[in-house]
């Protein structure tokens, strides 16, 4: 057997290899790539300036021809097995024709598969089913693990740094403007299934869970901006009626976790083992939809009880009152620390060892004991001041702890083992800013959400969602 491929091996030598047609069985071109394999290994050992590296890209080269064509006839003969019916409604398809060419990019290069194409008179739309049953729907000419890799990589670089990342890793060649468009594409789609997911799980009736400890449900929000295209070269149109155009817009934000989901790490510190993300650009309306959702997906519905932390934000406050009345509400802490600093740098300017010797023991009391007390101390401070800017600031801080008196029961919470900071979120923002908000970057509100929405997918693990084939085990296949 041995023998008997190498004699294979020697009558293919290099430079006479016959072009693969389209005829030859898988086994042939098998053998073939397993020859040009073989010719690559003799290579390797006698260039003293190749390394391992050389054969790993040289090896997929030399299986590129077999691995197009297998998925070349697979997509043909899955196209051919389609039932004629309507991928839509289910209705047979009438006026059937066949041998409807369609080119696309697959993993492994560029494939044509004839499909049959027929009308449907429930839905009074002309069908292609091989399309739908190839995962070809909505996409240029993409195989599903290009739409993939295009949708990935664009939520997570600027689309010229996604479209050479991709042709380095994998060899496939998609143009900026391309893999821009696909990646849009599947954002929008991701959009319609989070739609559909987001009404199903506030309709949905689950089944209680048994629940050996009743938890909390961790509810999290902030809001950033970020520098929008609309209305671009229109500027001076709309200054002229005089109106300014606006440019930078708010990323609402939110994330939710279930306090007995949180694990720690071996120093000791808090980390959460399982969170909801969400990121929109439609408004507080649009977070205020798909953050509930996101909680109840995450058992908001059997949690004992609920608690609200965020930072100072009038509509944050509003929303949570309106949308989780239930919930308990705090202040973020270290927000709340900020607002004693800045009656600090009223009271002592640049002071700094004054400002601390003032600020630390304040701090502790709000930490440890109560803000009453603490705001007690701040009232105290106000009634010695003479009118003037300083006695305006102080007042100001009074009346914004004062406001959040019931927001700051941070004793009690470190007692019960609660969180007192938003810190989660926070840090989910300054990611999530990171990616949206390099220096030159613009986007459109359209393009924005499309691709928040496939990074909220991404980090809520819902990617196999939208892309089933990335969860499967081929292994198991
Ligand atoms: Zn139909």
């Amino acid at each position: 057997m041995v023998w008997a491929m190498k004699t294979t091996c020697v009558e293919s030598a290099p430079g006479l290899a016959p072009v693969a047609t389209a005829s030859e069985p898988l086994t042939v071109l098998a053998t073939r790539a397993g020859c040009a394999l073989e010719a690559s290994i003799q290579r390797l050992v006698r260039a003293s300036d190749q390394t391992l590296g050389h054969l790993e890209v040289q090896a997929a080269h030399d299986v590129q021809e077999l691995l197009r064509q297998a998925l070349q006839r697979g997509a043909q003969a899955k196209a051919a097995a389609t039932p004629p019916v309507c991928p839509v409604c289910g209705h047979p398809l009438n006026r059937l024709s066949s041998g409807h060419a369609r080119t696309f990019q697959s993993r492994y290069g560029s494939i044509t598969v004839q499909r049959a194409r027929g009308y449907c008179k429930r839905c009074h739309k002309w069908r292609t089913p091989a399309d739908a049953a190839l995962g070809l729907d909505d996409t240029a000419g993409y195989s599903p693990a290009v739409q993939d890799m295009a949708a990935l990589l664009a939520s997570k670089l600027p689309v010229a740094e996604a479209s050479a990342v991709l042709e380095h890793l994998t060899g496939v060649q998609l143009p900026r403007a391309t893999l821009d468009r696909e990646a849009k594409r599947q954002g929008q789609r991701a959009q319609r299934l989070r739609t559909q997911l987001d009404q199903h799980a506030a309709t949905e009736k689950r089944p209680l869970e048994l629940t050996l400890e009743p938890y909390q449900m961790i509810i999290q929000l902030d809001a950033w901006n970020i520098r929008e295209r609309d209305a671009w070269g229109q500027s001076a149109a709309l200054r002229r009626r005089g109106r300014e155009p606006e440019r930078w817009h708010w990323v609402y934000t939110g994330t939710c976790f279930r306090l007995d989901r949180r694990g720690h790490t071996a120093g000791g510190r808090p980390v959460i083992t399982e969170r909801g993300f969400v990121a929109t650009r439609q408004g507080i309306g649009g977070l205020r939809e798909q953050l509930h959702a996101e909680a109840l997906r995450r058992g908001l519905g059997q949690a004992a009880g609920a608690l609200v932390i965020a930072d100072g934000a009038v509509w944050i406050w509003r929303l949570a009152d309106d949308r989780w009345p239930q919930a308990r509400q705090r202040l973020d802490f270290y927000h709340a620390v900020q607002h004693l600093a800045a009656v600090g740098r009223a009271l002592f300017g640049e002071h700094k060892e004054k400002l601390q010797a003032w600020l630390k023991p304040l701090i502790r009391q709000l930490k440890n004991e109560s803000a009453i007390k603490v705001i007690r101390q701040l009232e105290e401070v106000l009634a010695t001041l003479p009118d003037g800017p300083t006695a305006v600031t102080v007042a100001r801080e009074v009346d914004y702890f004062r406001g959040h008196q019931e927001r700051m029961d941070y004793r009690a919470a470190r007692r019960a083992g609660e969180p007192i900071g938003s810190g989660p979120v926070e840090a989910t923002c300054r990611q999530a800013q990171c990616r949206f908000k390099r220096p030159g970057q613009f986007w459109s509100q359209e393009g924005d959400e499309a691709l928040l929405c496939l990074e909220t997918f991404w980090r809520n693990h819902r990617w196999s969602l939208l892309f089933p084939h990335t969860s499967f085990d081929p292994a198991r296949n």
